[in-house]
């Protein structure tokens, strides 16, 4: 199928700034025609490659991966925190898959639409050129991922087996996209719009209410949300103790980090999952020590060893501020802009499922924000507490398996249904 335009979020900018981290993170995947190439490179142990395994292996299914060096780093991850392959044959000859982060492209409709990965710190800090700026490169790298993969996919369902074709179902992320825009009020607030209305979307069928009608259906319902929820007026809602239970499950699971490191500790490292998971469920004591990935601290420093408790982080925070919402804004338009929250992006969950669970990511990157912020000892929430917090957590939404299973999407729909989404979010806001 022939694309027209990328489309490119709008309000994004970007440029690596090496801090090292996705190289330390990830595992890269490489092709059989990627491996040929990097072993007529002729690497060796002179050249300062520090590993006893082959460069490139694999489990023998025709997947092949980068080696790791025993502190988790990619092989090619030079003292400098500079790649090698860069250093000596130029960007062109890396990995499609160290040239594509954090950059994620899918299909919608007759065009394919850009996303970012916010665990990369400077998509997080919005420093570089804007997406727009770069729009020719982004264009070619596009071409190079979408080449040979079918792209001519239906759209995800609205809901349940609720499905509209391609150009209805762009009328839904507009207006998702247009609802939390509104600066005139809190982004919890907007939020909070926005979730009312999906519920009235959840319990509608849209089989005659196609094209323009729609368009006039979807901005009716917005007008009655807005006019429903009172400009910046939160309600405090405490959460039930079973969402508590479900939301720290969730948050131990987003700030989780498997590195390379992690996958060879086998058991051990699965019983200490456990135990971090149990402790969570129990949400009494002290909180378990959560990860902190290189590139956070690579940007933001390592947190003081300090004893937090569940306690503290149900204590209102207060610090939320304009620079905040303006992240959160940000964020929240480039995974919706970029279909980068449902669909074949986001375990092939319908619209209103997969809003349900980018919304999940504002409570749980508040509550890691406070756990940091109450790390460094402090109560208040400063902007750099959130921008880590949602570069953590951001690492697995949309990737990682344990939020793909049916018992994750069990949960964000249990959450849903008990009306406890927006009570998360709106406490957790305070
Ligand atoms: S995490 Fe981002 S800034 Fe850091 S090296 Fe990777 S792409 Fe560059």
């Amino acid at each position: 199928m022939a694309h027209g335009q990328l489309k490119l979020p709008v309000l994004q900018n970007w440029s690596c700034h090496h801090c090292g981290g996705c190289c330390r993170e990830h595992l890269i995947a490489v092709t059989p025609e990627e491996k040929r190439r990097i072993e007529g490179q002729k690497w060796s142990r002179s050249d300062g490659l520090c590993t006893e395994e082959p460069i490139v292996s694999g489990p023998g299914d025709g997947r092949y991966y980068l080696a790791h060096q025993d502190d988790g780093a990619c092989v090619f991850l030079d003292e400098q925190g500079l790649c090698r392959i860069h250093a000596r044959f130029g960007e062109a000859a890396k990995p499609l898959a160290c040239r594509l982060y954090p950059w994620a492209f899918h299909p919608r409709g007759s065009r394919i639409t850009a996303s970012l990965r916010f665990s990369c710190p400077s998509v997080v800090r919005n420093l570089g050129p804007s997406a727009e700026q770069q729009r020719a490169d982004l264009q070619k790298l596009c071409s190079e991922v979408i080449a040979g993969r079918n792209t001519d996919i239906a759209p995800p369902a609205v809901h349940g087996t609720e499905t509209v074709d391609w150009p209805d179902f762009n009328r839904f992320v507009e207006a998702l996209d247009r609802s939390l825009q509104d600066d005139s009020v809190c982004f919890t607030v907007r939020l909070l719009r926005t979730l009312e209305w999906l519920r009235v979307v959840e319990q509608s069928e849209f089989s005659s209410v196609r094209r323009d009608r729609l368009d006039e259906f979807l901005e009716l319902m917005q007008e009655l949300t807005r006019r429903a929820q009172p400009d910046n007026d939160l309600p405090v809602l405490r959460p039930s103790r079973l969402a508590r239970i479900l939301f720290r499950q969730l948050a131990g699971q987003l700030a989780r980090h498997d590195t390379a490191v992690l996958v060879r500790a086998g058991w051990t490292a699965r019983l200490q999952l456990l135990k971090t998971i149990l402790r969570l469920s129990a949400g009494a004591g002290t909180v378990p020590r959560f990860p902190e990935p290189a590139s956070v601290v690579a940007v933001y420093g390592r947190l003081p060893e300090t004893t937090v408790t569940f306690r503290q982080l149900e204590a209102h925070a207060g610090g939320r501020c304009e620079q905040i919402d303006a992240l959160f804004e940000r964020y929240f338009r480039v995974k919706i802009q970029g279909l980068h929250f449902c669909g074949a992006a986001c375990a092939d969950l319908s619209l209103v499922d997969g809003f349900h669970t980018l919304a999940l990511m504002y409570p749980v990157v508040l509550w890691l924000a406070r756990w940091r912020a109450a790390c460094s000892g402090r109560s208040k929430l400063e902007p750099e507490d959130v921008q880590a917090a949602l570069a953590t957590a951001d690492h697995n939404f949309a990737y990682s398996p344990a939020l793909a299973t049916s018992g994750a999407k069990n949960r964000v729909r249990q959450l849903a249904k008990m009306g406890q989404i927006s009570a998360l979010c709106g406490w957790y806001s305070l």
